[in-house]
This record gives C-alpha cells, sequence and structure tokens, in this order.
C-alpha cells in the first residue's frame, strides 16, 4: 500500500509566499531575491512532504498566483493585449493576474473566478490568437528537475486538456476550434518532453468531471485522451478528479488506458456504488481520496479503513489519497499556541494531513491492533463542548410553521408601506461605511485589552454619530450605522455565539497573494446575549430616519467557516438561524423597523451538479434563512444582500427567502438580471446595485441617472430601491460622499419625473 497527496499549499508556513510577492510588488526586492524564495518554499515542502512519508510528491504544484494561469501560460495562452505590453515573462505574468498600469501600457486583469466549489478564485485563460497555442513554458519541467537535484523523484501536477479547455474563454468560435487542434498538440508535445527528461508519472487534474456531463463534452473528453493516451509511451498517466463524484463517465474511464484513476470519497457520495456497480479495473491503480482535503478536522481511521477494505474487494491497486488539493486547509496546527489542546488535536491542516496518510497506510501494512490506530481513535474520546441539550431541544421542538412567514408578502408589504412612509425609489447603502485607519485601530486596541470597553465603545459611538450625520446630510431615505465594530461580517458574528473556534494562523489561499482566515465550527451554535442590539439602538436614537440593524444569515455563516463533521450541515445552519432568530426579534422589540440579514455568500455552497442542487442544498438553505425572520411582525421589513450577480439561475429560490427587499450586486451585469427578475416574476422588492464599490472611481449623477431609468424600463417602480452595489467599507470616506451624493441627486431627478 502507498499514499500519495494531489498538492500541497504553496504560501508556506507563515505565509511567507504571499510577502515576498508583496514586497516585489511594491519593489522593495528583486526579481531574484522573490525567485529564490519560491524555490526555498518548494524544497522545503518536497522534504517536508517525503519526510512524512509520501509515495507520490507532487511538484508543478508551486504558483506565483494561479496554477490555471501557469497551465496557460505553459501552453503559451496569452491574451494579445498583453502581449502587446511587451514585459519580461514573470512581468507579463502578473500583468495577467492583477492588470498593468504603467509606461508600456495600461490593461486590465484577467477575469478571476471560483475553483468549483471552494473558495479558491482561479483566472479564466483568454484565448483570442489560437495559432499561437504550442508548448512554450518550462516551469513543469524546470521544478521535475529542481525536485530531482535534491534527490526526490515528484510526479507533476496539471490542469487537465479537458478542464483547461472547458475554462478558457474564447475570443470566438472559430479560435475555439483552432485551439482544440492545437492544445492537444500541445499536450501530445508535452508527453513526450516528460518522457524524455524520464518521469513516471504525470498527475492530470481533471475536477470538471465531476459536473453533469453532456453528450458534446463526453465527445470532446474521448477525441482528447484517445489520442493523448495512444502516445503517453512510459509516462504513466493519473487521471485525477475532486470536488465530486464522475457518475457521467466513470464507466467510460474504465475503458481508456489511464495508468491510475483518483477519486474522492469525501465529496464523492457516489464514489463507491460507481465502483460497486461498474466495478474497477485490474491495469490500473485506484488512488482513493479519503484524507478530506477542504476540512480541518481529524480523520477517523476506522471509517477510513472500513472503506479502503470495501475498496479492496474490487480494485487491487490502491494509493491512499487526499480527496483534493490540500491548498483549501490552512498549513499546520503546530503554530496554534492558544487554542486549547482538547480542541487542537481534533484538528488536522495540511501537515498533519500528511500524517495522517502515513499512519493509514502503516495500519494497513500492518494490522488494526497499531498503536496509530488506537491513539487515533482516542481522539474522538470525549470531546468537550460540542453538545448543547437546549440547542438540540430547541432544534427537536421546530414545526413547520416555524419556517414561514405571515402574512404573505403581498398583504404585509401594504402593512409595511403604512408604517415606514419611505418615498417610491427610496435610498440606502449596503451596511459598511469605510474602515478608516482610526477604526480598525480601535478595534485592535480593545482585542489586546490596551483600551477599556468604555473607550472602546464610545469612540465606534462617535464614528457612529458621524456616520449619520454624514447620511442625513447627503439625505438618504434609510440609513445605517456602519458597522464599525465589525472586523468581518461572518468573524463578528462567529466571536459572538456560542460553538465557534479561531485560529491564529490558520490562512487560507483565496486567490494570489489573498488569504482568509475561516472560524471553526466546533460544537452547538447559540447566542448567550444580544450582539448588535446595542450598537443599533444607539444609531437609532439619533435620527428621526429608520436606521437599519444588520446581521449576518446562517448560511453566509456556515459557508465562510470551516463546518462540523459530525453533524449534517443542515443542522449546524438551523442552530445559527435560531441564534440570529434571538438578535432580529430582540431588535424588533427594541424599535427596529428594519433589519437587513445578509447572505452574500448564498451561492457558495451550492453542488456543483444542478440535479443535487435542490435536495442536497437549496432545500435547507433557504429554509434556514426563513427560519431566521419568519418570527418578526407583518411591519417589521426584512432586507437582504447578495454580492454575485450570478444568480440569475436561481431567481425562484432567492424570491422562497420570503425577504422584503434585496439589494445585490448588478453594477456589471445589470440587464441581463432584471429580465430575468420579470420573467420569473419576482416578488421581492430589488435594490440592484446602481454603481460599483470595488474600484475607487466616483459614478457621476448623470451616470446613475441613466442607471437608474434602465432598471424603470424593466420593473415597476413601486419596486425598486436605489443603493450601491455592496458594503462600503473598502472604500475611502471622500469618495463615497461624493458618490453617494450623486446616488441621492439622480435618484431625486427620476423621482421627481414619475
Ligand atoms: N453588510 C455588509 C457590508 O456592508 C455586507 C458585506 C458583503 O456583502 N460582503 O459590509
Ligand atoms: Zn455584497
Amino acid at each position: 500500500m502507498k499514499n500519495a497527496i494531489i498538492s500541497y499549499p504553496r504560501i508556506g508556513a507563515n505565509r511567507e509566499l504571499k510577502f515576498a510577492i508583496e514586497k516585489y510588488f511594491k519593489k522593495q526586492s528583486t526579481q531574484e531575491e522573490l525567485l529564490a524564495c519560491a524555490k526555498d518554499l518548494r524544497a522545503r515542502h518536497w522534504r517536508e512532504i517525503k519526510e512524512a512519508g509520501i509515495d507520490f510528491i507532487p511538484s508543478n504544484d508551486f504558483s506565483f498566483y494561479d496554477t490555471v494561469l501557469d497551465t496557460a501560460v505553459l501552453f503559451n495562452i496569452v491574451a494579445s493585449r498583453y502581449r502587446a505590453l511587451n514585459l519580461e515573462p514573470l512581468e507579463q505574468y502578473f500583468a495577467q493576474s492583477r492588470g498593468y498600469q504603467g509606461e508600456k501600457g495600461d490593461t486590465t486583469a484577467l477575469a478571476m473566478k471560483k475553483w468549483f466549489n471552494t473558495n479558491y478564485h482561479y483566472l479564466v485563460p483568454e484565448c483570442d490568437e489560437a495559432e499561437l497555442i504550442a508548448l512554450s513554458g518550462d516551469k513543469i519541467f524546470k521544478e521535475y528537475l529542481e525536485a530531482k537535484e535534491q534527490g526526490i523523484e515528484t510526479k507533476p501536477v496539471l490542469v487537465g486538456i479537458f478542464t483547461l479547455f472547458k475554462l478558457i474563454a474564447f475570443k470566438d468560435e472559430s479560435t475555439q476550434k483552432l485551439a482544440q487542434k492545437k492544445l492537444l498538440n500541445a499536450y501530445l508535445e508535452l508527453f513526450e518532453k516528460l518522457n524524455d527528461l524520464g518521469v513516471q508519472w504525470l498527475e492530470l487534474d481533471e475536477p470538471y468531471l465531476v459536473y453533469d456531463l453532456s453528450e458534446k463534452d463526453l465527445a470532446l473528453f474521448d477525441e482528447f485522451y484517445k489520442e493523448l493516451l495512444s502516445h503517453k509511451k512510459g509516462l504513466k498517466i493519473l487521471l485525477q478528479s475532486y470536488f465530486g463524484d464522475v457518475r457521467d463517465i466513470y464507466a467510460k474511464l474504465l475503458e481508456y488506458n489511464f495508468d491510475g484513476l483518483g477519486l474522492d470519497f469525501i465529496e464523492g457520495k457516489e464514489s463507491l456504488n460507481l465502483i460497486k456497480q461498474y466495478g474497477f479495473s485490474k491495469d490500473k491503480i485506484l488512488f482513493a481520496g479519503i484524507v478530506n482535503g477542504k476540512n480541518i478536522y481529524a480523520n477517523d481511521y476506522a471509517k477510513s479503513l472500513k472503506l479502503i477494505k470495501e475498496l479492496q474487494k474490487y480494485a487491487q491497486n490502491i494509493v491512499l489519497n487526499t480527496s483534493c488539493s490540500l491548498l483549501h486547509v490552512p498549513y499546520s496546527t503546530e503554530f496554534e499556541t492558544k487554542l486549547e489542546k482538547n480542541y487542537l488535536k481534533l484538528f488536522a491542516f495540511a501537515k498533519q494531513k500528511l500524517k495522517e496518510l502515513k499512519d493509514l497506510k502503516e495500519i494497513l501494512n500492518s494490522s488494526e491492533e497499531n498503536p496509530l490506530f488506537k491513539a487515533n481513535q482516542e481522539l474522538f474520546t470525549n470531546i468537550p463542548n460540542r453538545f448543547d441539550e437546549k440547542v438540540k431541544a430547541r432544534l427537536n421542538s421546530l414545526k413547520k410553521e416555524d419556517f414561514v412567514r405571515k402574512p404573505e408578502f403581498k398583504e404585509r408589504i401594504k402593512i409595511q408601506e403604512g408604517v415606514l412612509n419611505l418615498p417610491l425609489l427610496p435610498t440606502t447603502t449596503i451596511g459598511s461605511f469605510p474602515q478608516s485607519a482610526d477604526v480598525r485601530s480601535n478595534r485592535l486596541a480593545f482585542k489586546q485589552q490596551k483600551i477599556s470597553a468604555q473607550n472602546y465603545t464610545e469612540f465606534n459611538q462617535q464614528k457612529i454619530k458621524e456616520c449619520i450625520q454624514i447620511q442625513e446630510e447627503i439625505g438618504l431615505d434609510v440609513l445605517v450605522h456602519g458597522e464599525f465594530e465589525r472586523n468581518d461580517m461572518v468573524e463578528y458574528f462567529g466571536e459572538n455565539l456560542q460553538g465557534f473556534l479561531f485560529t491564529q494562523n490558520g490562512w487560507v489561499q483565496s486567490y494570489g497573494t489573498r488569504c482568509v482566515k475561516p472560524p471553526v465550527i466546533w460544537g452547538d451554535v447559540s447566542r448567550t446575549k444580544p450582539i448588535t442590539l446595542s450598537w443599533s439602538k444607539f444609531a437609532q436614537s439619533l435620527s428621526k430616519k429608520i436606521v437599519k440593524g444588520m446581521l449576518t444569515g446562517p448560511v453566509t455563516i456556515l459557508n465562510w467557516s470551516f463546518p462540523r463533521e459530525d453533524i449534517s450541515l443542515k443542522e449546524s445552519t438551523e442552530q445559527i438561524a435560531l441564534a440570529i432568530r434571538d438578535e432580529v426579534l430582540d431588535l424588533e422589540k427594541e424599535g427596529i423597523k428594519i433589519i437587513q440579514i445578509d447572505e452574500a455568500a448564498l451561492r457558495e455552497k451550492l453542488p456543483l451538479r444542478k440535479s443535487d442542487w435542490h435536495s442536497e442544498y437549496l432545500n435547507w438553505a433557504i429554509p434556514a434563512f426563513n427560519l431566521v425572520h419568519s418570527g418578526v411582525k407583518a411591519s417589521t421589513q426584512i432586507h437582504t444582500h447578495m454580492c454575485y450577480s450570478e444568480f440569475n439561475d436561481i431567481l425562484k429560490d432567492i424570491d422562497a427567502l420570503d425577504a422584503d427587499v434585496i439589494s445585490f450586486e448588478a453594477s456589471r451585469s445589470n440587464l441581463e438580471l432584471l429580465d430575468t427578475l420579470k420573467a420569473v416574476n419576482f416578488k421581492t422588492q430589488v435594490g440592484p446595485g446602481v454603481y460599483d464599490i470595488h474600484s475607487p472611481r466616483v459614478p457621476s449623477e448623470e451616470e446613475i441617472k441613466t442607471t437608474i431609468e434602465k432598471i424603470l424600463a424593466k420593473l415597476p417602480k413601486e419596486q425598486i430601491w436605489i443603493n450601491p452595489d455592496c458594503g462600503l467599507k473598502t472604500r475611502g470616506y471622500e469618495e463615497v460622499v461624493l458618490a453617494l451624493k450623486n446616488l441621492v441627486a439622480a435618484t431625486r431627478k427620476v423621482r421627481n419625473s414619475l
């Protein structure tokens, strides 16, 4: 029995790569220094993986920004707008990653998209000159040789041809057609070269295979791999899938002469059934993904061994593997000095997962009498602070009615109109105001106990005062308190609820040099005291206008945390929903008339297969949101906010959230979405963002007016709110005030003309 990993985090134990790249961006270091740091990190990681007892060690999983971009560059898929800049290779690479503005020209970065169902973002390769596609890079060869020099034989890892082709944005159909041929030739050339170098195994990552595949997709895959596999010669090919099961193509995959087939047994809920149904081939190695590459909890060896034994009935040759790249978990628990041992022992970050793979291998090669097995099973006894009987009882007592808000929308919106007294096209913002340096340092000082709670509160109250005053001067209709007490919309609630844990160094790459540190859901979640109430009450006391209460919804809190594995996501989300529900009812009781419950990340865990969307996710995610607000009076208005413009396909479900108003990012894909809103008879009032807050640019009054008119042409005026497309936290005051003034002026003009 051997073991493998798919890829290792590249940012380094202490985010060394992030800091080295940022230093280089700021021109505080040279390219040589950056390259040296990268080389050093690679060497360290290979050594670490080898010393941990892993047999298949990946190379080419390193990246200065993103491995999809690396793969595009390897095959010379570089849009002409970057070529035109005439930059040297690394600079051209970064121009694609971050855009370029300088003496050689001015062009935006490649589009960035979520990598399947993760919080990692890849760069979307752009192809406008297919004739240029050819094997032109050498990173994959260099890194293989670099490891070899250190006496380490690696398995180069590369995005497979099918997935790459599916992810590229082509200029037009003819470009795409030509690219298909050219790309195939380029991969053939790559095989040739790897053979020449004496590479033993090549891993081709084909996560696209876990989507619903059409006949056309299957034909494309066949065209690519029939040809490639007939030219692989001595090179062994591992076809690696992850993030789900490959049910649409599994039976066919067995017929190709891949040497290894990598399947995900964590997220691939059909993987085992597929093997039971279709068997496995004698001439292939099954790379069995049994160690979760996405979550941070320790592997339960009893469960893994049971699965492996089941698999051994069908596959003679098994390699123990991670379920996906370890890129999606933090580096190592050894830097966590503050978390209690009782908690930490149940955590496994990337480095600890190496040990799990080694342990499992050893146990399988000996017996379950092995002390390693016993030690692992002991981890799962006496787990502290996990279950709360009260939470359980409360969940159990929930009835159907608790998930339904009454009276229905049509009726309550009239009642709200009577109470709220808002003009047509009410103006508002999404919640946060600029988090200036003083706001952040005040929070930090409080956290580090350098200032008293009173000082901390007084400072924030002063900020809230200023924020309310600014909004009144601007003339907005519905105000916000500004969210100065929050570092992050999820972390803030996690910190104030029972059941969450926080790491010091649990960084995970989100994109490029940006990393996030997700909270960990450890135990049953509940609220022990009001969280936002005092801030909201204070803010409301300062104005005659309505100030919105501002909360984060349960689905978003779940999706931006590491979830529990011992209870279902549904149950965990319902617990969070009940906690937020308590906050909603407290706000209402204290006179807050509009409460916004943000679901910025509602889409995040949407299953990759459309056929699973409802049964696996939406059927409980939407009711969880309903549970949060179903207890309020008819007159209390519930708002929600979502960030992605990509929700055309789940509009019905968003309407079923049954909020009264939803604001969303629409400034970039405006019209298309409005058409769909109309088509599905969307009932909820909508605030399509009228300008993009992700850029410091101030939109003119005229520009906003045009946007509002476009919206009015598509939807009834009674249904529309006017707001920016997201929170203003990353912006500066100066631009915010100017933009909002223009927003209000534009709205007034349009309003008067109605
Ligand atoms: N209310 C939050 C804010 O304004 C929403 C943030 C978000 O959508 N990501 O910051
Ligand atoms: Zn947003």
